[in-house]
């Protein structure tokens, strides 16, 4: 049987991201297994490519914040380009609310303007609609758009280069853990997805081997070619809840389909003043956001009432009538006669509290958890990376204390939890 020192399911932008702080740290020993490393049901290749660092929970603009840096220093590799998020306001509770979490943005380093319905008028000349209705806006320069393709490429790349392989087919069909209480050594083999609580303590269990099942040779599949982990890390994005299953520990997180929408508009229609092929991110109200991407706008939204659930569907037409039109022409007349060219849907991993989990996994001594990042997987990549290799190297955090994203937290009641209400 195959062993390495750190076993990592899921080769999206997060479990590329350990791999190559794993070998950054010296442990060349990796390997990442993943269902299908072109990413057609990953949340990383179906990103919007925004970057900012204005969340409301500390661990959340620490990690980001660290993140944008790293972005910045490699502008050219991963085509960053820091033109601002914008954010519109027509709620005062929740602009309230923005302005008393700036406070501890700035504390953190951010720079963060607020700006008066006129001001926003004055230095977004694209905005000319629907002004009446805003409180105020928040505008945060140091954001930023990227490439987030370009960026899990060269963590990948970074680990293969160190040593890391990256196997791609190969799925975690099974999960062997041996019970570790003294004079007892009872092996658990776990096939079936089904959810369960476990009661074990932390380090009742340990993950004796992982099985994984290569797709394309059928046989293969029936010997289930195993791997004995020093480490197994779940990086499996919204897939993540099979692999609780599979580890008999409670998973919190749904996920949320996310549709974005291409939008052709056209130059004559713009006010003067505007360059579309400049524009840095832009929320209005309701949660909508859009920038430029290439000779296009790129539009995104959620609607909040739709069910959660693994839907990678895009609603085409329909969604862009009914859901992305009547937003943008409300903020623009730019958007009057704009076309609707094509777009894609893809999944968040959504928490109760809209923030991410990192952390060892409860009950099993030698398993860690990197997962569920709603759309905030590709901006805190490089810290998380960092902090899981820490985790594993040096048995704690050390560059950024990341342990307000253990899954534990969710077992106290919610008063205790900072949630992100805009995890957009
Ligand atoms: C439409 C959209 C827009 C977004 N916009 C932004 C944005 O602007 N900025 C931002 O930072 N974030 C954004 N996000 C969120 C971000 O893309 C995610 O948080 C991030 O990509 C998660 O990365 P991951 O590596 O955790 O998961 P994923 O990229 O989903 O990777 C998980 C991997 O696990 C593999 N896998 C699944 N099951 C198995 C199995 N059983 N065995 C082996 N492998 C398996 C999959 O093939 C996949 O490659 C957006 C997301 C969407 C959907």
């Amino acid at each position: 049987m195959e062993q390495v020192s750190v076993l990592i399911a899921g080769g999206g932008v997060v479990g590329s991201a350990i791999a190559c702080a794993l070998v950054e740290r010296g442990i060349s020993d990796v390997c990442v297994i993943d269902l299908d490393l072109a990413g057609t049901y990953a949340s990383s290749e179906l990103n919007a490519g925004g970057a900012r660092a204005t969340w409301w929970q500390e661990v959340n603009v620490a990690s980001c914040r660290d993140t944008i840096e790293f972005f910045r220093e490699h502008a050219e590799t991963f085509s960053f380009r820091p033109w601002g998020y914008l954010w519109l306001y027509e709620d005062r509770a929740l602009f309230g609310k923005a302005l008393e979490r700036r406070a501890l943005q700035t504390r953190l380093g951010l720079d963060i303007e607020v700006l008066e319905p006129r001001e926003v008028a004055e230095r977004f000349p694209l905005i000319d609609r629907g002004l009446e209705g805003i409180v105020g806006a928040t505008f945060s320069p140091g954001d930023g758009l990227l490439n987030p393709n370009a960026v899990r490429r060269w963590y990948r790349e970074r680990a293969e280069a160190g040593g890391a392989r990256f196997l791609n087919r190969h799925y975690v069909e099974g999960i062997e853990l041996v019970e570790q209480a003294p004079g007892r050594r009872r092996v658990e083999r776990v096939h079936v997805v089904e959810l369960a609580k476990s009661d074990a303590t932390d380090e009742g269990r340990t993950i004796e081997r992982v099985l994984t099942q290569h797709r394309v040779d059928p046989e293969l599949a029936l010997d289930h070619p195993s791997i004995r982990p020093g480490h197994f890390v779940n990086a499996l994005g919204a897939w993540s809840p099979l692999l609780d299953a599979k580890l008999g520990t409670r998973s919190v997180s749904v996920p949320v389909r996310r549709q974005i929408s291409m939008v052709d508009v056209r130059e004559r229609d713009l006010p003067a003043g505007v360059d579309l092929k400049r524009l840095g991110m832009i929320v209005e109200p309701s949660g909508l956001y859009l920038h430029s991407e290439g000779p296009y706008v790129l539009a995104g939204y959620s609607d909040p009432a739709e069910p959660s659930g693994y839907a990678f569907h895009y609603d085409g037409d329909a969604f862009f009538t009914e859901q992305v039109w009547p937003r943008l022409a409300g903020l623009s007349s730019a958007f009057e006669r704009c076309g609707h060219v094509r777009g894609w849907a893809g999944l968040y991993s959504v928490t109760p509290d809209c923030s991410g989990i990192v952390g060892r996994v409860a009950g099993v001594a030698n398993a860690i958890e990197a997962h569920s990042f709603t759309g905030r997987g590709v901006m805190q990549s490089r810290a998380i990376g960092r902090g899981v290799a820490e985790l594993i190297v040096d048995g704690r955090f050390g560059s950024l204390d990341l342990s307000p994203l253990d899954a534990r937290r969710f077992e106290r009641d919610r008063t205790h939890w900072v949630i992100e209400d805009l995890h957009i």
